[in-house]
């Protein structure tokens, strides 16, 4: 089981149908577990996918239209059930947060997992700002949001992962470095050795490009959509509509898949995740077809699927 993957909870644009969940997407990276929208039922698809509740360690809203959002009650109060001992960080468009209140104190419940909540407030407005951290990290990513163009205050995330450098098992065994030494090497970028060499980090590794994923949901093309899928190795992007119903999707705010295809081949980004469709089309190969045309990787997303993030190329 790969260490960096998405498990796609949920498909579905505004109404679930027979196939399709609302939203949910869960991006497993290392130790953390990132919840994208957790639409309605996000809980019980959890439970399908096999995925526990404390993988979660963060979450992020793009907005707060109801197949984005609706299961976030469902999911908090799972976690106190479920006793997860760590604190949930969550992020959301702060012009959300009336609800966001509301989402959060819904029901009766032993409410005991430590839930931060991370307001985002970025400006609105023609000029598109480029992406703003709102996380920092210390490892193993930095958190950027950028505002997307939909009908409501929407924001896209992106995760990147710092450059580092790669250990190189036989140069570390032809300078005599083993063990210990080798995190301390890492850590310090230099070490004497017990026979008094000195050993440098650059001598011994190589470097390696950090990784990247973004996520764009409601929107129509922007600037920011571009921005976040920015040489992504895995980017998911909302494509409700196909092509032939570009008007609907112009007026509604969202993406064709031809549109979501340009934009992962614009931003050089690697694999692109279709999903959010609309219960007009009956046929998701449409997607595939339509997207494939433009750019190479689409995986058309189902219910319960996991995509693994392609590995690294450098
Ligand atoms: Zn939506």
């Amino acid at each position: 089981m790969s260490a960096r993957e998405l498990v796609v909870l949920g498909t579905a644009s505004q109404a679930p149908t027979r196939h399709r969940n609302h939203n949910g997407y869960l991006l497993r990276w290392d130790a953390e577990g990132l919840l994208f929208d957790p639409g309605e039922g996000t809980q019980r698809q959890m439970l399908l996918a096999g995925v526990a509740s404390s993988t979660i360690t963060r979450i992020c809203v793009t907005h707060f239209h109801g197949d984005h959002c609706l299961g976030l009650p469902g999911v908090l109060q799972r976690l106190s059930l479920d006793q997860v001992a760590h604190p949930v960080d969550v992020w959301y468009p702060a012009g959300g947060q009336e609800f966001f209140d509301r989402l959060r104190r819904c029901a009766l419940y032993n409410d005991t997992v430590d839930v931060r909540p991370h307001p985002v407030d970025l400006q609105q407005g023609r000029q598109v700002k480029p992406p703003s951290v709102v996380d920092p990290g210390p490892e193993p990513f930095t958190l950027v949001a950028a505002r997307l163009d939909h009908r409501t205050e929407t924001l896209g995330w992106r995760l990147e992962e710092p450059d580092g450098r790669r250990m190189l098992p036989d140069r570390l065994a032809a300078a005599g470095v083993a063990g210990p030494d080798v995190g301390r090497l890492q850590r310090e970028g230099r070490l004497v050795t017990a026979d008094g060499r000195e050993v440098t980090l650059d001598a011994v590794s190589e470097p390696r490009r950090g990784q990247v994923f973004a996520f764009v949901m409601d929107t129509r093309l922007c600037d920011a959509a571009f921005a976040l899928a920015e040489g992504a190795d895995l980017v998911v992007c909302e494509s409700t509509f196909l092509e032939r119903d570009a008007d609907l999707a112009a007026a509604y705010g969202h993406l064709t898949a031809a549109q979501a295809a340009r934009v992962a081949a614009d931003a050089g980004a690697r694999r692109l995740v279709l999903t959010h469709f609309s219960q007009r089309y009956p046929d998701d190969s449409d997607f595939s077809a339509e997207a494939g045309e433009i750019f190479p990787d689409v995986v058309v997303a189902r219910d319960l699927i996991r995509v693994p993030v392609p590995p690294r190329t450098g």
